[in-house]
């Protein structure tokens, strides 16, 4: 039986550019140091180092190498060719991801330039052994350093890792490796719901309609089919409106377990992220306070809320968006939502009952239309109804 490990019981393989980690092996006999790497992400992960230019021969210091138009890989007084050695070399294991010296010939991901014979640059791609790496397992998650400084790639990135190491814990803890027993895979797939929706609904469905099939194809295949849906899905970005949909369904699930007053506060909470008012660590630690109490099982059991250590502080960054309105709660007393707009108190929680059998009743959640007939600022569906907090649906 694969027991489901948390998110600080996993530890991440990642490959990585060498010098990223201090190692001084570039041709200058330096390196690159990247302190997020050696002195945030490098206690949660075991690195897995890789220099390319030194695994072919080439000592420190070394000349130069580049690419040129045709796709050599050269010195660059164009006297050694060093093309097959680097396609020779051997690719990394099991990695749960890959970080990458941007720039290099041998290591960058992007932008790389072709040299042509009379020195001028041309085509822009990857170096060579970083384009092997990525060919070898499109669904890899890979990054380089000069991206690692976006927060939200940071994240997203951080979050792909984690993700991967938890289903090859499933996969690899399986009686016969890549093939999940069918209840492991329904825990598994049931405790990553926030996750996946919060990335890719379309693929969360589809990877839904696997699991269901699970008892009945072989184990393996059932095993590489979700590995792809899970990866892909995890690849997609989680945008700020996802995430707002996955915040609603989990209100969807605990709103009627939850006190009036405590509804409200995760309401506005969500809808301040949703309109980038907050980070998405604002909504997310409400959840997991209430998920601490130890009576909300389905929520304390979803990654979403730990996807990764919390002590990487990684979801603390305000949306980069401008901000046109004013909070919630100012704009509800203010009584500015629409021109003619019923507005109904954040208090009041009389609401109609929602039939939970459209998208926009089945999320759970109606909230404020401006009047009658107007968009949900939740569904982003027309609501049938004036302005009214709707009560939760019953859990599903
Ligand atoms: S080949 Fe890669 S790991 Fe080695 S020094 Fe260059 S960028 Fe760093």
């Amino acid at each position: 039986m694969f027991i489901m490990a948390g998110t600080d019981a996993v530890r991440p393989r990642v490959g990585v550019s060498s010098c990223l980690l201090g190692e001084e092996v570039r041709f200058n006999g330096g390196h690159k140091r990247y302190r997020f790497l050696t002195d945030e992400l490098g206690p949660y992960v075991d690195w897995v180092p890789y220099c390319p230019e030194i695994e072919i021969g080439l000592g420190t210091p070394r000349e130069p190498i580049r690419l040129n138009a045709d796709g050599r890989l050269v010195n660059r007084s164009g006297t050694a060719d060093h093309t097959q050695a680097m396609t020779a070399l051997p690719l990394p294991g099991a990695v749960d991801g890959y970080v990458f010296k941007a720039k290099s010939p041998s290591c960058g991901i992007w932008n790389i330039p072709r040299y042509r014979p009379d020195g001028t640059s041309g085509v822009m791609g990857p170096g060579l052994y970083a384009e092997r790496v990525m060919a070898a397992d499109a669904l890899l998650a890979v990054e380089d350093e000069g991206r690692l400084n976006d927060a939200g790639l940071r994240e997203a990135f951080v979050e792909r890792l984690f993700a991967a190491a938890r289903l090859h814990a499933l996969l690899n803890g399986a009686p016969l490796a890549g093939a999940p027993e069918p209840g492991d895979l329904v825990a598994f797939h049931a405790r990553h719901k926030l996750q996946l929706l919060a990335h890719d609904p379309a693929r969360y469905r589809s990877a839904g309609r696997v699991v269901a099939r699970a008892g009945a194809v072989p184990a393996d295949q059932t095993g590489a089919a979700y590995r792809e849906l899970f990866l892909a899905a995890m690849a997609s970005p989680a945008t700020r409106g996802r995430n707002a949909n996955a915040l609603q369904h989990a209100y969807s699930r605990i709103g009627p377990r939850l006190p009036a007053e405590r509804r409200e506060d995760l309401i506005a909470r969500i809808e301040a992220y949703r309109l980038g008012e907050v980070p998405l660590s604002v909504p997310v630690a409400l959840l997991d306070h209430y998920a601490s109490t130890g009576e909300l099982p389905w929520l304390a059991g979803q990654t979403y809320l730990n996807p990764f250590p919390a002590a990487l502080r990684l979801r603390n960054a305000v949306p980069q968006r401008p901000l046109r309105q004013r909070p919630l709660r100012q704009r509800l007393r203010a009584g500015d939502l629409k021109p003619g707009a019923t507005v109904v108190s954040l208090r009041s929680t009389a609401a109609p009952a929602c039939a939970g059998s459209t998208p926009a009743c089945s999320s759970g959640i109606n909230a404020i239309s401006g009047a009658a007939g107007g968009r949900s600022r939740w569904s982003g569906r027309r609501s049938r109804r004036t302005a009214a907090w709707s009560r939760p649906s019953a859990g599903r």
